[in-house]
């Protein structure tokens, strides 16, 4: 029988980098670089809400610093540390260790070390995973919500649209297809946070959101803090590639409404236009130009007729009445 303090020890406790105390202590300790602000941000994910309960552990514990790391991309805040809270219904080890390989996998990439958490036994058989980050940041360069100006460009990183075909697929609200899977499911299990576009950015985008839950959904947060309106090109959209041969109209739902994405989208000033793609093309991600803030409130996607799409795709709410 594995006690919580054995699998502690076996799987999450490591040495902490030099001027910090990790695992093992009441509290972690860390020092922020003089004159930064701490970003911090936390994310709950539930078995059977935000991760299917048989998926692979190791993309598990991937997936689960990954959408939080996006948060400090958005924000673009450099990494310090995280935070990891797990409440398990039984201990399955070789289950825990894959998590753990995953998660501290990522750590390293992107220099965030686990530095504490709690272990518990979950109440009602789900696995529910809690993780906290810090960053550091020049809070006069952070990316905020609130920052977009009319006459922005809109850009967004990477692709769009595969990790929601994943998961319609997986969830059975598409017919089964598994080359259609096979090409789309790393978009969903394993999102790659673009910490380094974020840190980039930051101090030349005016906003920036992360896309977890749809494009528009997500545009819209930053259009509603900036007390703005956006125009987008459909035929501008990064859509991904694995999504080529979808009829238009699920393509569309995937490209503009779907999430679990974890991109990026910006708003910045055109005279920076060449900044930003140095800057995206410096570390070998993709950014697309994809639209303009206009003062007019509101978002309209133009089809390639020019012509506004009238029955856009909503985004994911927990809590929408259905
Ligand atoms: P406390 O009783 O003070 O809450 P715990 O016994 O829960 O301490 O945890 C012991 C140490 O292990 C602490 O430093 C805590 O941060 C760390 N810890 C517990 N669970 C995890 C975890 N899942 N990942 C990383 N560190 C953890
Ligand atoms: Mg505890």
């Amino acid at each position: 029988m594995t006690s919580e303090f054995d699998l502690i020890a076996r799987c999450f406790a490591r040495p902490a980098p030099d001027g910090m105390l990790g695992v093992g202590d009441d509290c972690a300790l860390f020092a922020v670089p003089h004159g930064k602000h701490v970003a911090t941000s936390t994310d709950l994910l539930l078995a059977g809400r935000h991760f299917f309960p048989d998926v692979d552990p190791y993309a598990l514990g991937h997936k689960s610093l990954a959408v939080n790391l996006s948060d400090l991309a958005a924000m673009g805040a450099q990494p310090i540390g995280c935070l990891l809270g797990l409440a398990l219904p039984n201990v399955d080890l070789p289950w825990v260790e894959a998590f753990a390989r995953g998660f501290h996998a990522l750590c390293d990439t992107h220099g965030c070390p686990l530095i504490g958490g709690d272990t518990t036994r979950a109440a009602d058989g789900h696995v529910a995973i809690s993780v906290t980050v810090f960053g550091a940041v020049d809070a006069q360069r952070a990316l905020k919500r609130s920052g977009a100006r009319v006459g922005d460009d809109v850009w967004v990183s990477g692709t769009l649209g595969a990790a929601d075909a994943a998961y319609r697929l997986l969830s059975g609200q598409w017919a089964r297809d598994d080359a259609l899977l096979a090409a789309c499911r790393p978009a969903l299990e394993r999102p790659e946070p673009q910490v380094a576009l974020g840190m980039g950015l930051a101090g030349i985008a005016h906003a920036a959101i992360d896309i977890s839950d749809g494009l528009l959904q997500d545009l819209g947060h930053i259009l509603a803090a900036s007390q703005v309106g956006a125009t987008l090109q459909e035929a501008d959209l990064p859509v991904d590639d694995a999504l080529a041969a979808l009829p238009a109209a699920q393509a569309r739902g995937c490209v503009l409404g779907g999430g679990d994405v974890y991109q990026l989208c910006v708003t910045a000033d055109p005279a920076d236009r060449d900044r930003i793609i140095q800057s995206a093309r410096s570390i070998g991600v993709r950014i697309t130009r994809v639209g303009t803030i206009v003062s007019q409130r509101g978002l309209r996607v133009l089809d390639t007729a020019g012509q506004p799409i009238g029955d856009l795709p909503g985004g994911f709410d927990h809590f929408a009445s259905t």
